[in-house]
């Protein structure tokens, strides 16, 4: 848990300030409100917002982009996909005024300072987490070596990183499906990695997670405790990750 219990409201209010296409099938959604700057967000993390369904509310899971608390802002790239259920549907309708409430942000995956190197590999989704984590990382230590890989279906899906941050390269699916993605996963094995201990950091869909923590253990010898993983959507499960105990 990453806020300080005591302090936080478990609801907070929010209001749309801004939505914009990053990509055609990414959008991204910044959104004010009074507790915002008070939010305590390590790269990575994640939070619940309360979109509109059709029974009331839907709790969704997203990460957070962008924290800057000198302007109460808070940002999130969410994708479109085609299932669409209420968190895709939010994103694509939501305006500027739109009110929303958040939870306070959690923390899956950590950075782990002491890697001699940092590996980092994911879909769309997981790119949001992901590279919020190798932004922080060039701030924090500019010259520690990161290698990586994300996946889109195709170029034009590439989500674009936070300005001044050396980029990492995409490989593209196509019409493939992204659920235990064969193109990722050669992606990953085929990695240059360093020598030394290193640290990788995977998200995305929930299989292709579990399959790419064993090519990096099994093959490229990484040891159970480096390879910090994130599943974030599953086909067939509605909501993915919003339930108590995540
Ligand atoms: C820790 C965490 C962090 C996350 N961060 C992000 C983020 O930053 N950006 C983001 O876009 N999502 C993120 N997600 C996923 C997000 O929570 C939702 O699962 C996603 O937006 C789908 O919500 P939905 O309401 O549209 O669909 P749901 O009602 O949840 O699901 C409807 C159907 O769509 C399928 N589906 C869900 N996602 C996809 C997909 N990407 N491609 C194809 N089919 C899919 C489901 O399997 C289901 O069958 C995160 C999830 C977790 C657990």
């Amino acid at each position: 848990m990453t806020y300080p219990r005591r302090t936080l409201r478990p609801n907070l209010p929010a209001r749309v300030r801004e939505v914009r296409d990053v990509t055609g099938s990414m959008r991204e959604i910044d959104l004010v409100g009074p507790d915002v700057p008070r939010l305590r967000v390590r790269p990575g993390a994640h939070l619940v917002v309360r979109v509109p369904a059709d029974d009331g509310e839907a709790r969704r899971v997203y990460s957070v982009w962008r924290h800057d608390p000198a302007s109460s802002l808070l940002s999130l790239r969410i994708a479109l996909h085609d299932a669409g259920g209420p968190g895709c549907a939010w994103a694509r309708k939501t305006e500027p005024g739109d009110r929303v409430t958040l939870e306070p942000p959690r923390t899956k995956i950590t950075l782990d300072d002491s890697a001699a190197f940092h590996v980092f590999a994911g879909d769309e989704t997981g790119a949001v987490p992901l590279l919020a984590m190798r932004a922080a990382l060039h701030r924090s230590a500019p010259g520690r070596p990161v290698i990586g890989v994300f996946e889109s279906a195709s170029e034009s899906d590439e989500m674009p990183g936070l300005p001044g941050v050396p980029a990492l390269p995409w490989v593209h699916r196509g019409r493939a499906s992204a659920v235990a993605s064969r193109v990722l996963l050669r992606a990953v094995a085929a990695l240059d990695l360093p020598a030394g201990s290193g640290a990788a950091y995977l998200a995305g869909e929930s299989e292709t997670c579990r399959l790419l923590q064993r090519v990096l253990i099994e093959q490229r010898g990484f040891s159970r405790r480096s390879v910090h993983t994130q599943p974030q959507w599953q086909p067939g499960r509605p909501g993915f990750g919003a339930g108590t105990d995540d």
